[in-house]
């Protein structure tokens, strides 16, 4: 069969769809094998987000990924005792980490709030957990509601996302967000960020045991005034938050402070020599220490105006410099 029989096949398919009706049925038919058909693609798969059709990543193949009941959430197992819920099917593509110890785990993050990450995690360990946030913004807080004991940094922006929020959490179900499908219970009507409370709080320094394991805590704002790093200093696993993850790099918003990102991947890349691996909480969820050692000479060549910078969605720009990517928000 040669390409023409199969595209003229094809759009003889298409028409039929369409004279009955049914958008449904595009989406039925598969792409041709070997056949590459941007625009039959574009009128085939009109609702598939450009943002996951790279999905899944092929860095996954190589973690050993962990049954779960809710298809909502992926976990894989990223390190001993260590998981990985990774939130696939939201643009963001969240990654929030459950750590175990001997006598408690950590839950560093709570997702979206999309579905139960509570009943996911209850399924993954029996121990007692102990909550605590990359920093505040909503995809990393979204079920910090369902948990009792949730440390915080003891900052004005974390008290006050600690109220809830409705704005921020509507966007992430905007046209293009979702890819696949959202739970079956979920309203998208009533979605927000509910409000939690905070049990205790933190500093930079501050440890925590776990059993057998301990944690400590790295402040490292920039990204948001209450942005942490979290290390395990017996695994060599250094947790990154949002100040790290390989993936563009997010450093618009007004709680964004770039000197003191600056500061903080510069305290993190003098660490890397005793990191194995990078822990951050988006997309992917392991990188090499490398990442941490070239980011600051990246931000320096950035804030320096050597990047390759070009205009985003409005008020935003998207540079590439070295082997990073930043999203800044433009200048006025
Ligand atoms: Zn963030």
């Amino acid at each position: 069969m040669t390409w023409r029989v199969v595209l003229t096949g094809l759009l003889a398919s298409f028409a039929l769809a369409k004279q009955a009706g049914a958008q449904a049925t595009y989406t039925l038919k598969p792409t041709p094998k070997g056949v590459s058909l941007g625009y039959y693609d574009a009128l085939v798969q009109p609702q598939i987000p450009d943002w996951c059709k790279p999905l899944p990543r092929p860095e996954y193949k190589s973690i050993e990924r962990v049954a779960t009941s809710d298809p909502w959430f992926e976990v894989y197992k990223v390190a001993p005792d260590t998981f990985a819920i990774y939130e696939p099917h939201q643009a963001e593509e969240v990654i929030s980490y459950l750590i175990l110890g001997k006598e408690k785990a950590l839950l560093f993050d709570t997702g979206m709030g999309i579905s139960d990450i509570r009943k996911l995690v209850s399924g993954l360990t029996a121990l007692p957990v102990i909550v605590l946030n990359s920093h505040t913004h909503n995809d990393h807080v979204g079920g910090n509601w369902q948990f009792d004991t949730i440390y915080s940094m003891d900052t004005d922006f974390s008290r006050q996302n600690a109220k809830g929020s409705t704005a921020d959490a509507q966007d992430e179900l905007a046209p293009g967000q979702i890819c696949g499908e959202l739970p079956k219970d979920f309203d998208a009507k009533t979605y927000r960020t509910k409000p939690w409370k905070i049990s205790k709080y933190v500093h930079n320094g501050n440890k925590i045991e776990l059993g057998n394991r301990t944690l400590e805590i790295i402040s490292t704002p920039g990204h948001t005034p209450d942005a942490i790093c979290l290390r395990d200093p017996a695994n060599s696993l250094l947790f990154t938050g949002d100040t790290y993850y390989p993936a563009t790099i997010w450093l618009y918003r007004p709680e964004t402070d770039l000197d003191a990102y600056a500061n903080s991947i510069a305290r993190l890349a003098a660490l890397a020599p005793q990191v194995k691996t990078v822990i951050g909480a988006h997309n992917i969820p392991v990188a090499p220490p490398s990442v941490l050692t070239n980011l600051p000479a990246a931000f320096a060549d950035l804030r320096a105006g050597k990047a390759t910078c070009k205009s985003d969605s409005p008020g935003k720009k998207r540079c590439d410099v070295r082997d990073y990517t930043f999203l800044l928000a433009a200048a006025p």
